[in-house]
């Protein structure tokens, strides 16, 4: 059954996620999806622990901390959330309103969509050999789902930042073998958890080695273990059962690519007055649009939110009449926000 909605948001990145707040000032309610299962997009996925030093009035702020804040921003608004829900479908009807469809089943009919998808839907960077297709999501992953899975399992790790150090970290007493892999000798990873992982290796407790993975090696149809090249041109013969690889995220425009909306360099074309596509009723805002001038900023997706919000209300409303109110004074955002009125001055 499909969940009737004003709005849906796709992408819950800094500016999905202040899309909800520019819409909420206003009385509008949305949806907001992400295929990521964490909100945040580049902010939580690629620098939580980096400061950001240009978002008006915070001097100085987290990425992490930032998406925090959005968070609590946005809360008095209710918006319903839905992580791990990659939007894969979004089509016009001839009444005006969205289908919107997602790969896990959801179905929205939404009166508008805003797609906020900044440099796509983040997917893991995947082990380049051949075959490797054929054991993903059963005996070779980008992620651990359940540590217990690896438990008295022979596994190779590929990667050298924190994610495959963490994990080497935590299997390496509970594999029944392990090897790490990785390109080069230098670690992007704490170097404290390199430090720990160097002491495991002296230890004899698991393998470190330089190279990149060649092929696999497969017996009666299953992963048997895998083969590495060395800097040197040697190749090892790694028995495992299991391959975890962490070799990061790439983002991918996805599906978006295929709704139908007009593209330049990858960007979805909008106008700078509502930041709506080429289709009405489909507006854009944040890393995922371009017009003359555009910078990939996330204090030019919050003005583009503001504005896009106002335009969304006039295509749900068209006979409705627009007020621009403050948030200091205005009686029904503080309805809105869930804030008392504050005294007369
Ligand atoms: C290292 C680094 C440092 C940066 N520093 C700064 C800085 O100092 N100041 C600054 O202003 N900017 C900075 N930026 C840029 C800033 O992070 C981006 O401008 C901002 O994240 C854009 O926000 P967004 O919401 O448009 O998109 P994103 O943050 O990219 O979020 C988009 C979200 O949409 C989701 N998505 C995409 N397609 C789909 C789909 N089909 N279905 C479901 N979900 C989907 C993605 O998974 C993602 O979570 C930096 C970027 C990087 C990489």
């Amino acid at each position: 059954m499909s969940i009737q909605t004003e709005v849906v948001i796709v992408g819950a990145g800094p500016c999905g996620l202040f899309q909800v707040f520019e819409l909420g000032l206003l009385g509008i309610k949305a949806h907001i999806l992400d295929s990521l299962p964490v909100p945040g997009g580049q902010c939580a996925e690629l620098y939580p622990e980096k400061p950001i030093y240009d978002i008006p009035a915070l001097p100085s702020v987290g990425a992490q901390e930032l998406v925090d804040r959005l968070l609590e921003q946005i809360r008095p608004f209710g918006a319903e959330m839905h992580f791990g829900h990659e939007v894969t479908a979004v089509r016009r009807r001839d009444d005006g309103r969205f289908n919107v469809h997602t790969a896990g089943g959801l179905e929205f009919d939404a009166g508008a969509v805003i797609i906020a998808g900044g440099v796509g839907s983040f997917q893991p960077r995947r082990l380049g050999v051949e075959g490797a297709e054929h054991f993903e999501g059963s005996q070779i992953a980008y992620r651990v789902r359940s540590a217990a899975e690896y438990h008295g399992k022979r596994l190779v790790i590929f990667g050298g930042g924190d994610s495959a150090l963490d994990w080497t970290l935590a299997l390496a007493e509970r594999a029944s073998s392990l090897a790490l892999v990785h390109r080069r000798a230098e670690f992007r990873a704490a170097p404290a958890s390199v430090a720990k992982m160097q002491q495991l290796v002296a230890a004899g407790r698991m393998r470190l080695l330089e190279g990149t993975a060649q092929s696999l090696i497969i017996e009666n149809a299953a992963l048997a273990g895998v083969r590495v090249k060395d800097n040197a041109g040697a190749t090892h013969e790694l028995p495992a059962e299991r391959l975890l690889a962490f070799f990061g995220l790439a983002p991918k425009l996805g599906p978006i690519a295929e709704w139908g909306l007009e593209l330049e360099k990858r960007a979805l074309k909008v106008d700078t007055e509502k930041f709506q596509t080429s289709v009405p009723g489909i507006f854009a805002v944040g890393d995922i649009n371009t017009y003359p001038g555009k910078k990939k900023l996330i204090l030019s997706g919050f003005h583009e939110a503001a504005l896009a919000a106002f335009a969304v209300q006039a295509h749900l409303y068209p006979g409705k009449r627009q007020f621009l109110q403050y948030t200091t004074t205005s009686p029904v955002m503080h309805q809105r926000l869930g804030v008392a009125d504050p005294p007369p001055q």
